[in-house]
């Protein structure tokens, strides 16, 4: 379904905290929805037990691995679901994993994949700031090739203007670049609502 190729780049991006490798939670919503797709919302496993403890979360899925406390044996939780609804965010963030997301992490002068840069279409030497309309995606070469001149005198062109994207495109394009792990117990979760639109 999906290349490995496009796996290797989103690792890249995405500074995974050391303790979530080891039997992440994926967090669910109240509706059974992820509670975010980009980044993945994961819970390192001792959050996951600690909120179930707390009583704020259903356990749904569970992996092989358990866990002993000095009176018992607790299974780590692989998916978890929170009892109160959290309203999702409308706006997208403007992060750096977002902005490689939209380009669909492909340099936007030469649709090249890897070795990617952020370039500033209107360089910040001559003014440009740092926005979803000025940023895009660049492999390091058209990064260096283009420098601070301007578009026009470069030579260059984009693939696409760069805008602001709507949390549902950006949703989209998520699915095409799913995180490096995913745990057989997500997939449910993960998936079915992109069958159902195909
Ligand atoms: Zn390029």
């Amino acid at each position: 379904m999906v290349g490995l190729m496009r796996n290797e780049f989103r690792t890249a991006f995405v500074r995974e905290p050391q303790n979530l490798r080891h039997c992440p939670a994926l967090v669910l919503n109240a509706d059974y929805r992820p509670l975010s797709y980009y980044p993945l919302s994961l819970w390192p496993w001792q959050d996951a037990i600690k909120a179930a403890w707390l009583d704020r979360v259903d356990i749904i899925a569970e992996y092989e691995e358990v866990v002993h406390s000095p009176s018992t044996e607790i299974r780590i939780p692989s998916v978890v679901v929170l009892k109160d609804y959290v309203k999702p965010q409308k706006r997208v963030a403007f992060t750096r994993f977002n902005l490689f997301l939209r380009d669909e992490f492909s340099c936007q002068y030469c649709g090249a994949r890897g070795d990617l840069t952020f370039d500033h279409v209107v360089p910040r030497a001559r003014g440009g700031v740092t926005s979803w309309e000025n940023v895009v995606a660049a492999c390091s070469k058209c990064n260096l090739k283009k420098g601070s001149q301007m578009l026009s005198r470069s030579g260059m062109s984009l693939i696409k203007p760069p805008r602001q994207p709507a949390s549902e495109q950006l949703r989209n394009q998520g699915r095409k670049f799913p995180p490096n792990h995913l745990h057989e117990s997500w997939m449910d979760f993960l998936y079915w609502d992109a069958e159902l639109e195909a």
